[in-house]
């Protein structure tokens, strides 16, 4: 799939912050289009041990995305994947509530072997989306643990329970990022926010709460994204007042929130530049006191991805010129 790819010497220089299925989507377009002009900050807020292995299910959204290796029928996991190991698993009595395929788990075994070898889970990422032939880089937000648990009436859920075991059934009071005090962001992710050729971050259409708000949760990576002198835009995970997929509007209503466009501006206040909304919701755009463009986000096909990933990086990279024309005039 790399063939295809443009040389990226000329690429604007992009950041991307993201969750799993929703973000990777847009990731996608954004890789496709620039490639290695794009680094991708991802959600590790969802990793947990499961069966004595550490899952990364974010990361491994965006390394199958971006590396061809997706089951896009499924919306998950690998293409290809056979279960052979969770048939085995279920006749001993296993655990069976997560799926784990037989090919995603090499991915599990190996990138755990390597985290017990002391390899820091940013350059297990970096040595298998090279492997993969992906042109951006992936970053995973922390080589700390931050624990992303959902707080219902009358328990405290680690994120996989709530949203594979609970189908994210319970009514959610609040959502903690357990560890997220003590974490860091990786020197990586620090560099690439702090690199002097960046041009803009975008905030790709995942879940708010559960995929960008655990990356904006680590202190020292919400300083650098504020202090790095680019525009932040984030394209709405909702069109028509509807999540495309996954509890996005519901957790948004047990939250008390309207599920629109203004509670999403509201949401990121003082961070974002500008909002990509869906066409769907074009009437939300002038109350929104703040850049909007509008396009079609509902992302099908690959067309719709670069498509959309272009738009969004168009709209970012012009804010940056009108703010760098209202300083030059103002001097
Ligand atoms: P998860 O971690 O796998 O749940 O994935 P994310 O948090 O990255 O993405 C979930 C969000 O993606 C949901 O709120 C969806 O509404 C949104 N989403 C999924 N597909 C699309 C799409 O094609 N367009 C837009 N605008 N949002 C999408």
């Amino acid at each position: 799939m790399n063939a295809t790819r443009p040389p990226s010497s000329c690429a604007p220089r992009l950041l991307a912050l993201c969750g799993g299925v929703g973000g990777a989507k847009l990731a996608l377009g954004l890789e496709r289009l620039y490639g290695e002009a794009v680094s991708i900050v991802v959600n590790t807020g969802d990793d947990f041990e499961h069966l004595g292995l550490h899952v990364s299910p974010d990361i491994d959204t965006v390394l199958y995305t971006l590396g061809g290796r997706s089951d896009l029928e499924r919306g998950w996991g690998r293409a290809g994947e056979t279960w052979q190991f969770m048939k085995a698993l279920h006749e001993l009595g296993g655990e069976t509530w997560f799926q784990l395929g037989d090919r995603d788990l090499a991915m599990h075994v190996e990138r755990t072997r390597q985290l017990r070898a002391n390899v820091s889970l940013t350059d297990i990422t970096r040595d298998i989306a090279e492997k993969f032939g992906i042109a951006a880089t992936i970053l995973p937000m922390s080589d700390d643990r931050v624990e992303t648990t959902v707080i219902t009436a009358n328990a405290a859920m680690p994120f996989q329970r709530y949203f594979v075991e609970k189908q994210c059934t319970p009514v959610v009071k609040r959502i903690e990022f357990r560890g997220a005090e003590r974490a860091s962001a990786s020197d990586a992710v620090l560099a690439a926010l702090r690199n002097p050729g960046l041009e803009a971050i975008i905030i790709c259409p995942s879940n708010p709460y559960l995929s960008i708000d655990p990356i904006l949760s680590i202190r020292n990576l919400r300083s650098a994204l504020k202090e790095a002198a680019v525009p932040i835009v984030v394209v709405s995970p909702l069109i028509g007042g509807q999540a495309v997929k996954g509890p996005t509007a519901k957790i948004m209503a047990e939250l008390g929130v309207p599920a629109e466009s203004r509670a999403l501006v509201a949401h990121y206040a003082g961070l974002i530049d500008g909002i990509v909304i869906d066409e769907q919701d074009r009437a939300d755009a002038a109350g929104l006191g703040l850049p909007v463009c509008v396009a079609p986000t509902l992302m099908r096909n690959l067309e719709d991805r670069t498509r959309l990933a272009r738009t969004t990086a168009e709209f970012a990279i012009k804010l940056t010129a009108r703010a760098s024309q209202t300083s030059g005039g103002a001097s």
